[in-house]
C-alpha cells in the first residue's frame, strides 16, 4: 500500500464543507469514512466520490453518543482509520440574553464534546498503527468573536484548547493535532446564518453579506471549500509532520487588523 494513502474519517460529512473535503480528500486517493447523523446525505456524499472514481464507506454516526460513535467504529474496524477531521457542527444566533440554553449544550455536544469523544475513540487505533492526524475543522470564530453567536463563539475558541493539549499528549507518535480556522464559507449552515442574521439584526440579507460578513475581511470573498480541503490535504501530508498544536488560517486577512 502506498503510504500517503491514508483512510480519513470526516464527521458531518454529508452537507457542506465535510461533504467538499471527503470529495476533495477522496479525489486525491485517499479512502474516505464519510460519517454524518443523517444516513441519506453520509451515502449522497458516497455516491458523489464513487460517480468520479474515488472509494469511500458510509457511516451513520451521531457525535453526541458515545453509544452512537462506539456502534459506528466497531463496523469499521477492519479498516484502521489514520487520519479524523472533526468537522460536525451547527450554528445557532440569537441575543445572549434570549440564547437557549439548550442550543448552548447542542452546540457544545456536537462541536466540542463530540471533537473529544472521537478523538478517544480513534486516538488509540492511531498510536497502534503508528500514524494519525487530528483536524478540527474550528473557524474565525475560534480567534475573534462576533455578537449573538456566544455558545458557537465558546465552543470553537476551546476546540483551540483541546487541539493544544492533544498535541503535546500525542508528541510521542507520529500523530498530531491542528486547528484549520475558516471564515465564512457558502454552505448550507451560513446560508441559514444569513437568513438568521437578517431577522436578528433588522437587516436584508444583501446587507448582512456586505456589511457583516464579509465587510470585516480586507479581501472581502467568501473562503471556497476547496481552500479549507487543502489545508487538511497539507497537514496529513509527510512535510507537515511537525506541525501540531497549531492554527491554519484562511480568512482574507481578517485577523491581522
Ligand atoms: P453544514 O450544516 O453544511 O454541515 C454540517 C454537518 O454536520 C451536517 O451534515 C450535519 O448533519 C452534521 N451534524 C450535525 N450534528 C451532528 C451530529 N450530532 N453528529 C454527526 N453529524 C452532525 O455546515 P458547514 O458549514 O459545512 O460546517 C461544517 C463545519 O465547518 C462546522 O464545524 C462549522 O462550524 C465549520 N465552519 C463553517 C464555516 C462556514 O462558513 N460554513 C466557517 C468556519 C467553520
Amino acid at each position: 500500500m502506498n503510504t500517503s494513502q491514508r483512510t480519513i474519517l470526516v464527521t458531518g460529512a454529508g452537507s457542506g464543507l465535510g461533504r467538499g473535503i471527503s470529495e476533495s480528500l477522496a479525489a486525491q486517493g485517499h479512502h474516505l469514512i464519510v460519517s454524518d447523523l443523517h444516513t441519506a446525505s453520509a451515502e449522497e456524499t458516497v455516491r458523489r466520490i464513487a460517480a468520479v472514481g474515488g472509494t469511500a464507506t458510509p457511516l451513520t454516526v451521531d457525535v453526541t453518543s458515545e453509544t452512537s460513535i462506539q456502534a459506528g467504529l466497531s463496523s469499521i474496524a477492519d479498516r484502521p482509520v489514520n487520519v479524523l477531521i472533526n468537522n460536525a457542527g451547527l450554528q445557532h444566533v440569537a441575543k445572549f440574553d434570549e440564547f437557549p440554553s439548550e442550543k448552548w449544550d447542542l452546540l457544545d455536544q456536537v462541536m466540542l464534546k463530540g471533537a473529544f469523544l472521537m478523538s478517544q475513540a480513534l486516538l488509540p487505533g492511531m498510536r497502534a498503527s503508528g500514524f494519525g492526524r487530528l483536524i478540527h475543522i474550528g473557524s474565525i470564530h475560534s480567534l475573534i468573536a462576533s455578537p449573538y453567536k456566544s455558545a458557537y463563539v465558546a465552543m470553537k475558541h476551546a476546540l483551540l484548547g483541546l487541539s493544544k493539549v492533544l498535541a503535546l499528549e500525542t508528541a510521542g507518535d507520529d500523530v498530531t493535532s491542528n486547528v484549520i480556522c475558516p471564515a465564512y464559507v457558502r454552505t448550507p449552515l451560513v446560508d441559514a446564518q444569513i437568513a438568521d442574521q437578517a431577522r436578528t439584526r433588522g437587516l436584508s440579507e444583501e446587507e448582512v453579506i456586505e456589511k457583516v460578513m464579509l465587510a470585516p475581511m480586507p479581501k472581502k470573498t467568501f473562503i471556497s471549500v476547496e481552500e479549507v480541503a487543502g489545508a487538511a490535504a497539507y497537514l496529513i501530508s509527510p512535510v507537515a509532520r511537525n506541525i501540531t498544536g497549531q492554527v491554519i488560517t484562511i480568512d482574507g486577512g481578517w485577523t491581522v487588523q
